[in-house]
């Protein structure tokens, strides 16, 4: 299977692999062995094409006129994620959001790849050592201890807005490469940092947009 290098893929393309994977690990979960674009389009509600311009991205797979393996391209499409390995993960603010993140029981979906959490922190000393999931909160000044003793890869933010870059700050101090940020503001972070913006109002406001023109939403769906 030969990959090409990395250049620029819409962030779109990231997503849909994400539900390709979905797709494709249910269809192995039902017993079913090979698929198509069309079929994996269906389920995707994108079209074939798109499906083949997604995966072109990364290489050539499957055999015209044969379709894909689906445990092949399953797997495939896992290590092209990063799904195959196991992320060490802490959640910086311990509140509503930070502490349901932290009860949320689907971290791990398959034996092959797992989120892990590995620690809990806060500023709050009413929440010290309050204890969730085996672990217990800690307080931010030991942040960094954490993420060198566990080989933490990922931060979420959950503290408040105005207090997000500080958190933004003390997780790449502590040295994780990657920050999933709840808070709705955008965050300055060096390059070599990715973050991830998770914003539930945002998508209540293209919701209600969506709701008032909805003959819009077919166009902002078509392909990338
Ligand atoms: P919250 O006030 O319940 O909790 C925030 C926590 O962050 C507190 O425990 C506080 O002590 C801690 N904190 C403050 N500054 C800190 C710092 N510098 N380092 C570490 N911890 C710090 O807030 P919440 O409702 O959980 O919301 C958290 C963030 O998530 C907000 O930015 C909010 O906009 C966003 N959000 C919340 C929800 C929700 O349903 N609660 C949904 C979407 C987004």
């Amino acid at each position: 299977m030969s990959q090409k290098p990395l250049l620029s893929i819409p962030n779109a393309t990231i997503s849909r692999l994400v539900t390709y994977l979905r797709i494709l690990t249910s269809l192995e979960q039902k017993g079913i062995n090979r698929t198509s674009s069309d079929a994996l389009a269906e389920e995707a509600q994108v079209s074939a094409f798109q499906v083949r311009k997604d995966l072109a991205y990364f290489g050539r797979f499957g055999t015209r006129g044969m379709g894909y393996t689906v445990l092949t391209l399953r797997r495939e499409l896992q290590r092209i994620l990063g799904l195959n390995r196991r992320w060490n993960c802490v959640i910086v603010g311990m509140g509503r959001l930070g502490q349901a993140l932290a009860d949320y029981p689907g971290y791990m979906e398959s034996n092959l790849y797992e989120f892990e959490l590995k620690g809990l922190f806060d500023i709050d000393p009413s929440k010290m050592g309050m204890q969730l999931r085996g672990l217990s909160v800690q307080h931010i000044n030991d942040l960094e201890h954490c993420v060198r003793t566990h080989g933490v890869d990922m931060g979420f933010i959950t503290v408040p807005v105005e207090k997000a870059q500080d958190a933004a700050d003390a997780l790449t101090k502590a040295g994780v490469r990657g920050i999933l940020n709840f808070a709705p503001t955008a965050l300055k972070v060096s390059d070599d940092i990715a973050v991830e913006q998770v914003d539930f109002m945002a998508g209540m406001k293209r919701l209600a947009f969506y709701i008032l023109n909805p003959h819009l939403k077919a166009l902002t769906d078509q392909e990338e």
